[in-house]
């Protein structure tokens, strides 16, 4: 298999945080992006939000202006999902809520050809069970990118019980093709790295609400004793409270309440105080 022609269409649903990075990263890419969201104007705000901080770059000589126009040019707004008619892939990337999503895909397979590859950039949900009843339960697949999606490289390809092996690695190869680094995971809670990481984020919060010490604190020790990039309280105001607590709600009863992936008291209270972090402009840190 090879990866999609570069003359496919892309359809990405969601113009938040991810679904904005994959466009930029298919459109970059020199294919035809097509961006739906449902709340009004995001999608057309997202772009324009795209093409300003891609001409930041240009200044700082990372970009020529020709990438930028021809970015730009790849990135249409999709008024309604029957936009998605002659996608070749289609990207989603809305709420981490199985059931919302499911209604979005069972609207998709009345809509895209048999062709079309169903993927999700769900962190934790389980792809076997998002495919279950659907016409083509097959081509569903996981294409898990990381935040910022246009700087990082991990994509984790994820195949549930009936991905067909095909469609996997051509999901596989148009990541590469991308300039990601795809790795093949199967479909568990969490698949890699959202499982893994879970008890980075447990640990860091139960310090917190111990008041063992402050935020600023705990993250500059995992930055500059345990190496990491980031802390746990800094990272997840740049991942989104409400996203992070949602993908640990998720793992959590997947794996039947394990102790280990028991979601945090304080990280619910932030979500139910609408402190969801970079993008509302406060969570754990103030970015006011
Ligand atoms: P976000 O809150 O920034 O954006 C979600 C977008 O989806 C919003 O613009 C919302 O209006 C839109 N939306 C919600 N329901 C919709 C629907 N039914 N139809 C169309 N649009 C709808 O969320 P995000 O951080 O971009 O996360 C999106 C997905 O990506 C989630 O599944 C999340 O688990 C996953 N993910 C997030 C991160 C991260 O760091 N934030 C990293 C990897 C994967």
């Amino acid at each position: 298999m090879a990866a999609l022609d570069k003359s496919m269409m892309i359809g990405v649903i969601g113009a938040g945080a991810m679904g904005a990075g994959i466009a930029q990263v298919a459109a970059q890419s020199g294919h035809l992006v097509k961006l739906y969201d449902n709340r009004a104007d995001a999608a057309k705000e997202t772009i324009a939000s795209i093409e300003k901080q891609l001409k930041r770059l240009v200044e700082r000589k990372k970009f020529t202006l020709e990438q930028v126009q021809q970015t730009v040019a790849n990135l249409q707004v999709a008024n309604e999902l029957a936009d998605f008619e002659h996608a070749g892939l289609v990207i989603e990337a809305i709420v981490e809520n199985r059931d919302v999503k499911q209604a979005v895909f069972a609207e998709l397979e009345s809509i895209c050809s048999a062709q079309c590859i169903l993927a999700t950039n769900t962190s934790s949900i389980s792809i076997t069970r998002l495919a279950a009843g659907m016409k083509h339960p097959e081509r569903m697949v996981g294409m898990h990118f990381f935040n910022p999606a246009p700087i990082m490289k991990l994509v984790e390809v994820v195949s549930g019980l009936v991905t067909s092996k095909e469609i996997a690695t051509t999901v596989f190869d148009t990541a590469a093709a991308w300039g990601k680094v795809p790795v093949y995971a199967a479909s568990t809670p969490g698949f890699i790295v959202n499982r893994v990481a879970r008890p980075f984020y447990a640990e860091s919060l139960r310090l917190k609400q111990e008041q063992v010490a402050d935020c600023a604190t705990l993250d500059a020790l995992m930055r500059e004793a345990g190496g990491f990039r980031m802390g746990a309280f800094e990272l997840t105001d740049l991942i989104g409270q409400d996203v992070n607590y949602a993908v640990t709600c998720s793992v959590f009863d997947a794996y039947y309440g394990d102790f280990r992936f028991q979601p945090s008291l304080i990280q619910k209270d932030l979500v139910d105080a609408g402190y969801l972090g970079r993008k509302s402009g406060e969570g754990f840190y103030s970015y006011k």
